[in-house]
């Protein structure tokens, strides 16, 4: 079933691609039904998504899985006859990756407990035993509490939130109607306020750790801001320079509640095992590339494309590599029918997009537009993604080249054979590469930028 439901969104993908579906001119039928048989009764998407998520699975920007899908999804490229593909590198900073872990409660009682590492913190060196201290740090404020208080410790950084019931029901499939309504580009806007609240939330972890380890701390664990023992170890200190001082978990929050609850009435000792490792050989991250060559070079081209990269915890297979397998298979169908679009078509499979959007933005910044970096060294340190109201944006001699885009990739996987929940996760990185894209077309427009054109 699941199989179906993927190959029927990549049919609607490459529905999409077809000029009749954008009312311009005519209908195809011939060539409409021969990709159509290609992806209904001869597709491989599933097998391409397979071999992501199971056999390379989470790839995390920079990390050895992340390189091997690099190379795997290149060489499949090659073998499907695209052309100029390649790879373009953009200043990223370090890999990381984890070898095992574990978080162990030592005292009261032994018991294994459900933890992950967050990313980009350093490794113990081997088993880590020490005391835990509850220290909720929620702003800078909290510190001057625990001066004097922490030395040897395991410091518990987050306030040991209450589960929250459930109010609605936690996954539920998308009728026609809604999935429609999903199609729709929500015009970027600029909110300071909002823009403050991430800047801090980007450089709060940071202040946090230069706090513990000149306390004398030896390692801080957090809380999941997920029930059900779910942890997704999230963090953003991969530049260069930047990298935390003290070992760092998060704990299911069922875990971390009950440590904060034995924590009130005795001693508890935690030891945490966490072999990590940093790779430091190339800081460059890579987006992927591949062209469907078009017969009017003088048309531009057109763009699709998902992002490659995964967070650590799991497989990498809602996000994004569902959308990857999806550009991947339309790459594979639209070459084996050796069709001749008018424009070029471009398949994009970015990295770093879970850091913020950086594999896209470094595209726009090498082919299609500039803006000047921020003069706050703290937002310019923030990349891109938060480097919203500079101005002017200026468009590049490759502009004019990028007759449209076709970023419904994700969506249509996700909304259509996955749940809501995953589905809005989904919603959120497909508007991402919109955004990245359609943002430098209207800032740099002189006009209001013109429908997309889906020709190709
Ligand atoms: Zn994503």
């Amino acid at each position: 079933m699941r199989s179906l439901l993927v190959r029927h969104c990549t049919f609607l993908w490459l529905l999409t691609v077809n000029p009749a579906v954008a009312g311009a001119p005519p209908v195809d039928g011939a060539t409409l039904n021969r990709i159509a048989d290609a992806g209904f009764n001869h597709g491989e998407v599933v097998e391409t998504a397979a071999y992501l998520a199971d056999q390379i699975g989470g790839r995390l920007t920079n990390s050895p899985a992340m390189r091997a899908a690099e190379r795997w999804t290149q060489s499949r490229f090659l073998a499907w006859g695209l052309k100029n593909v390649h790879t373009e590198g953009f200043d990223f900073g370090r890999g990381w990756w984890i070898e095992s872990s574990q978080v162990r409660l030592v005292a009261p009682r032994p018991l294994a407990l459900r933890a992950i590492p967050v990313a980009w913190t350093p490794a113990t060196a081997g088993p880590l035993t020490a005391s835990v201290v509850v220290a909720p740090l929620r702003t800078e404020r909290d510190f001057a509490n625990w001066k004097g208080k922490l030395a040897g410790k395991i410091v518990l950084v987050t306030w040991p939130e209450p589960p929250k019931d459930l109010t609605e029901v936690p996954f539920t499939r998308m009728a026609d109607g809604e999935t429609g309504k999903l199609n729709k580009y929500p015009l970027p806007h600029f909110d300071p306020e909002e823009r403050g609240k991430r800047i801090e939330s980007q450089t709060f972890p940071g202040k946090v750790d230069d706090f513990l380890a000149g306390e004398g701390a030896v390692a801080w664990a957090r809380m999941s801001r997920l029930d059900g023992h779910l942890v997704h170890g999230e963090g953003y200190a991969y530049q260069v320079g930047k990298t935390r001082r003290l070992p760092g978990v998060e704990l299911a929050a069922e875990d971390y509640r009950r440590i904060t609850r034995l924590a009130t009435v005795g001693e508890v000792r935690l030891e945490i095992d966490s072999r990590v490792h940093f790779e430091d050989g190339d800081q460059h991250a890579y987006n992927v590339l591949a062209d469907l060559p078009g017969r009017d070079p003088k048309a531009g081209y057109v763009m699709a494309g998902a992002h490659l990269d995964s967070w650590i915890a799991g497989d990498g297979a809602a996000d994004n590599g569902a959308g990857s397998a999806v550009i991947m298979e339309a790459a594979r169908i639209l070459a084996s029918l050796d069709l001749k679009p008018k424009r070029t078509i471009r398949f994009a499979l970015w990295a770093g997009e879970e850091q913020g959007l950086l594999g896209s933005a470094a595209y726009i910044a090498q082919h299609l537009a500039h803006r000047p970096v921020p003069e706050d060294p703290v937002l310019a340190a923030l990349g891109p993604y938060f480097a919203t109201d500079t101005f002017p944006v200026e468009p590049l001699p490759g502009f004019a080249e990028l007759a449209g885009y076709l970023s419904t990739t994700a969506r249509a996987s996700c909304a259509d054979s996955t749940p809501r929940a995953i589905s809005r996760s989904c919603r959120r990185c497909a508007s991402g590469w919109r955004h990245s894209t359609v943002s430098a077309r209207a800032w740099s427009s002189p006009t209001p930028p013109a429908a997309p054109t889906t020709s190709s």
